[in-house]
């Protein structure tokens, strides 16, 4: 059985008095532990897609089964509720909480998933942790530096073990040197074991993944293996 499977998704939005149609009808089968990468020029509807993957948003029409279960018109509820078992997302902008420590930012999503202090804290210390930040646990995100800061985002999109990472533009905001730094982080993350999707402008980035699949005008313009 496949992960995420979907068939002919579509999502509108109105504008006004317009309709914009924004994905036209997208089929796509990504298997559990495939490291891919979404590109595609700005506009062509990736974060729309990245944000339906991620259970953020739902399809206008068309399926989504999601490890087995049909999300595409899920209640706000019920999909909160996958989101938090299945999904980690990654931002480019890291939307971290300020004047709240690293530790606190990466235990939030534990609070929702209904874990104890004690617990909260030791699992988001063990994240920080594997993402080389230990040592900056109790600084805020204005102390930390770019990279440090989509770490500590990286973290928290890990610590309630989701099955899937969702990254739109990881690295979008940072130099080329941390931008490896990071991708290296993805690609420890998939060898343990995740779905990993991201979205990237950058060939080089996109050169991590093992396939590819580009966007255009709202449609799977090319999907191919790229290992
Ligand atoms: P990409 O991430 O590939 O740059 P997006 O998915 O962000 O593209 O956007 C694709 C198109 O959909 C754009 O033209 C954008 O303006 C439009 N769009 C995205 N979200 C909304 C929204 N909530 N309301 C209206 N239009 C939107
Ligand atoms: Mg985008």
């Amino acid at each position: 059985m496949s992960l995420i499977n979907i068939t002919n998704i579509k999502r509108d939005f109105v504008l006004g008095n317009e309709i914009i149609h924004v994905l036209k009808g997208i089929d796509l089968t990504i298997n559990k532990g495939e490291y891919v990468a979404l590109m595609g020029p700005s506009g062509s509807g990736k974060s729309t897609l990245m944000n339906l993957l991620g259970c953020l948003d739902t399809p206008t029409s068309g399926q989504y089964i999601l490890n087995g279960k049909d999300v595409s018109q899920m209640s706000d509820d019920n999909l909160a509720e996958i989101r938090n078992k299945e999904i980690g997302f990654v931002f480019q902008t890291f939307n971290l909480l300020p004047r709240t420590t690293a530790l606190n930012n990466v235990a939030l999503p534990m609070i929702y998933a209904g874990y104890s202090k004690s617990e909260r804290s030791a699992r988001a210390e063990e994240v920080l942790t594997q993402v080389g930040l230990k040592d900056r646990m109790d600084h805020e995100p204005n102390q930390l530096s770019g990279g440090q800061r989509q770490r500590v985002a990286v973290a928290r999109a890990l610590v309630n073990r989701p099955s899937i990472i969702l990254a739109d533009e990881p690295t979008g905001n940072l130099d080329s040197k941390t931008s490896v730094e990071i991708m290296n982080l993805f690609n420890e993350i998939h060898a343990n074991g995740n779905t990993v999707i991201l979205v990237t402008h950058e060939e080089d980035i996109a050169a991590y993944a093992h396939r590819i699949i580009r966007l255009r005008d709202g449609l799977v313009e090319s999907d191919k293996p790229n290992k």
